[in-house]
């Protein structure tokens, strides 16, 4: 048996930040256990067709937190990434529209744009109903039914390819806010109008992709990273893992079904673990041009298996060829070349807060600290992940000195 006073399941964004703060604080019991071959997670990156491609989906690192930037330059220095204004759009009706659509109407004909605006004018959130339960009345409710059956339930029906009034509404601050007004205005003064929360401005690597950084990182780890070594047997009472490795402090970063065999794990634990639900996203390469100035586009027709296409030429450098993303439950053409991630995006159903307090309560009670993705079983983008790993180094390292 190998004592080990941090050990981390997972080597993502989550996993890799964690360890190197743990190690820089001057740590050195501390080991990372990692399934797959390579460092990085959902951020790996690979060469294909002579240019990088991002494995678990298009990846672009947000400019707005200081800490995370600085953390990560050390490993792939600033003067090495290329900083982009997003430039996203939407394939819809023939056209190709700026995004967010609702933000956007203005390209669209005027008779078109007065049905919208009228539409828009009497969403629920305007005239006073309650905000629903669910994601689906919830669309309806604040951008009304025209916005709703042409454009975001589709493209919702796609990317996550289950019953949308199975999901919550505790998360909706990750979508764009534009409110009757903004549309109203930018009809009027045909420009964009509102907020859109994430990557208005994005870094990415000038080369190798956006996996160089975590491969850097990685790397840095040294024999602290134990690759190609999943995490199968799982003891959560003596805190054992693989009946080879015995924790201190034990840091999950690893989807939960990976525990639910585990030992010592109460009933109402399996269970809630049980009903957390996610789904994965295949990436698919295509060799001709995208044929668009985008970043990115986004894809709500329904007769079309994917939802996104990435445009890489337009942000790495010399790159030819497109990818597209598709949830692997739709079918869809395969790509020259294709890669299926199970685990992309946890789904956020109308019971996932009531499972996650069973489960973190349970590990709070065994010294088991949830981080990451899926630890927490959250949408965060990985600059989140980043900045959630150091604080809880420091959190780690606070109880270790008060004990
Ligand atoms: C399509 C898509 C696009 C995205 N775009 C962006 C973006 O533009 N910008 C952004 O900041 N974020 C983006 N994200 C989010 C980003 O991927 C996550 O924030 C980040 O990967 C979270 O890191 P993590 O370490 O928590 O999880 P992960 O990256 O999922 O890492 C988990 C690790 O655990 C390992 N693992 C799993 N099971 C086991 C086991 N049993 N034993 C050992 N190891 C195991 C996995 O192999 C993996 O390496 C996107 C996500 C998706 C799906």
């Amino acid at each position: 048996m190998i004592r080990v006073k941090y050990l981390i399941l997972g080597a993502g964004p989550t996993g890799l930040t964690l360890a190197r703060s743990l190690l820089d604080a001057g740590e050195s019991s501390v080991l990372v256990l990692e399934a797959a071959s390579e460092p990085g997670g959902l951020c790996r990156s690979a060469v294909v067709d002579g240019a990088p491609l991002d494995i678990g989906g298009g990846h672009f690192l947000d400019v707005r937190r200081r800490e995370v930037l600085d953390f990560l330059f050390r490993f792939l220095p600033e003067a090495d990434w290329n900083l982009f204004s997003r430039r996203s759009t939407i394939q819809f009706a023939g056209l190709e529209m700026d995004y967010p659509f609702e933000a956007n109407l203005w390209q669209l004909p005027v008779d078109e744009q007065v049905e919208y605006v009228v539409s828009v004018a009497e969403a629920g959130c305007n005239t006073g109903a309650p905000m629903p339960r669910t994601f689906e009345d919830w669309i309806v409710w604040k951008l009304g039914q025209r916005i709703a059956q042409t454009y975001m339930l589709p493209y919702n029906r796609k990317i996550w390819s289950t019953d949308l009034s199975r999901l919550g509404t505790y998360w909706l601050h990750k979508l764009p806010d534009v409110s009757l007004r903004d549309t109203v205005r930018s009809c009027l003064t045909r420009q964009p109008a509102g907020t859109i929360p994430a990557h208005g401005r994005f870094h990415y690597p000038k080369a190798h992709g956006f996996g160089e950084v975590w491969r850097r990182l990685g790397a840095s780890l040294g024999h602290a990273l134990r690759l190609d070594t999943p995490a199968s047997r799982l003891d959560a009472e003596r805190l054992v893992v693989n009946d080879a490795f015995q924790a201190e402090h034990l840091v999950t970063t690893i989807p939960w079904h990976a525990w639910r065999e585990a030992a010592g794990l109460p009933e109402a634990v399996r269970a809630a673990i049980g009903r957390l639900d996610h789904v994965g996203v295949r990436i698919d390469y295509r060799p001709e041009p995208a044929g668009s100035q985008a970043h990115w586009i986004y894809v709500p027709d329904e007769s079309v298996a994917h939802h996104r296409i990435l445009c890489r030429g337009n942000f790495c450098p010399g790159a030819r060829g497109h990818w597209t993303e598709t949830n692997p439950r739709r079918a869809g053409a395969p790509g020259l070349w294709q890669h299926v991630n199970d685990y992309a995006y946890p789904l956020n159903t109308v019971d996932k807060p009531r499972a996650m307090a069973l489960v973190t309560d349970f590990a709070a009670a065994r010294n088991i600290t949830p981080l990451g993705r899926w630890g927490l079983w959250e949408h965060l983008n990985c600059d989140l992940a980043v900045a959630e790993a150091l604080s809880a180094a420091r959190a780690l390292l606070a109880r270790e000195a008060a004990s």
